[in-house]
């Protein structure tokens, strides 16, 4: 743990907000960031000063005059700056924006819908001043997801926890405090293909987890639907574990040492007791079956080479439009 309890009178905090088409959650967000900051007990050694970040990754709607509006009227959120990226790259790209951008001594990622509540903040700040660099906060209950995205999400984390032998956090979502360390290892993972969960669990530190009841989104509607969540899932698998690769060699070893056997079989019956091989429905279930096989072998190799792809093409994770001010 550092010693982040000592020395410094002020100390600069990023609240960090992706944003795509949020013009509806903005004044909500800039009140309860507000509410939360004004009746937030400061340590008395310390004053804190909030910088709030909002990446707008390529929205159609007014969110960006809209914050920059809502932050010039703030009272207590005095600083702020919205990244406008040139068209929508995803949250993950806006995160990684916001967190260039960033210049604080942490930074807390948060989403405008408000169902990254803004009243845990005071807790996560304590936290970090006790010295903990990184602090998750982690949903106990998760009623307002859907059935389906519970059952989905925890098969998919038990999957991830064995095949990448990271801890991820399991029912932890980017809602997070990042001390500068640990904003400066995240910012120099510098893959294509991004998997936050991954990252923060990744770079280590001292991390403490902080529980709360996930409300349901207030305004507008979700961006996730299921085949992006599916997608940035297989994304946090083969980003994270070759384990999918090697599975094949002991696919191939099984296949060939049965493919061995039965073929025996097949030679003795027939040398010594004369039995004829019935051939065709077994040929065409040996047939389509390895095909099949194959075909999977080459899909999973191709998820690989893709990203390998990617990769190696270089290109920035986003653009920058315009930096606003405000
Ligand atoms: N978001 C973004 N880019 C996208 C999609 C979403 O910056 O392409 C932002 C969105 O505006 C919100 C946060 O990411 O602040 C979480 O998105 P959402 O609420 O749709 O996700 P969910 O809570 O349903 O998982
Ligand atoms: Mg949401």
């Amino acid at each position: 743990m550092t010693d982040s309890t000592t020395s410094l009178q002020t100390r600069s905090i990023d609240l960090l907000v992706p944003c795509h088409n949020e013009e509806e959650s903005a004044a909500a967000l800039l009140e309860a960031l507000n509410t939360t900051i004004q009746t937030f007990q400061q340590p008395r050694d310390f004053t804190i000063h909030f910088n709030l970040i909002i990446v707008d990754d390529g929205s159609s709607d007014q969110t960006c005059q809209r914050f920059e509006q809502l932050i010039k009227e703030s009272k207590e959120i005095k600083q702020g700056s919205i990244i406008s990226l040139s068209r929508n790259f995803g949250k993950e790209a806006a995160m990684l924006a916001g967190l260039n951008h960033c210049e604080g001594d942490a930074c807390i990622i948060l989403d405008a819908d408000l169902q990254d509540p803004p009243s845990l903040i005071p807790e996560m700040i304590s936290a970090w001043l006790e010295g903990y660099q990184v602090v998750n906060a982690v949903r106990h209950d998760r009623s307002s997801d859907s059935r389906l995205k519970r059952l989905s999400s925890e098969g998919f984390y038990s999957l991830f926890l064995k095949l990448s032998k990271l801890k991820v956090q399991f029912n932890a979502s980017d809602f997070r405090l990042l001390d500068r360390a640990a904003i400066n290892a995240i910012a120099a993972c510098q893959e294509r293909v991004r998997f936050s969960k991954g990252f923060f669990a990744w770079i280590g530190f001292e991390q403490k987890n902080i529980y709360f009841k996930r409300p349901a989104r207030q305004t507008g509607s979700s961006k996730w639907g299921s085949w992006k969540l599916w997608n940035y899932a297989l994304d946090g698998i083969f980003n994270f574990s070759t384990a999918p690769l090697r599975i094949w060699s002991y696919i191939g070893l099984f296949v060939t040492s049965a493919a061995f056997i039965v073929g025996l079989t097949s030679v003795i019956r027939v040398l010594f007791f004369g039995i004829d091989v019935p051939g065709y429905a077994s040929l065409f279930f040996a047939v389509t079956f390895l095909g099949g096989l194959q075909l999977m072998g080459i899909g999973i190799l191709g998820e690989y080479v893709g990203r390998s792809y990617l990769e190696t093409k270089r290109r920035p994770h986003f653009v920058i439009k315009k930096i606003t001010k405000a």
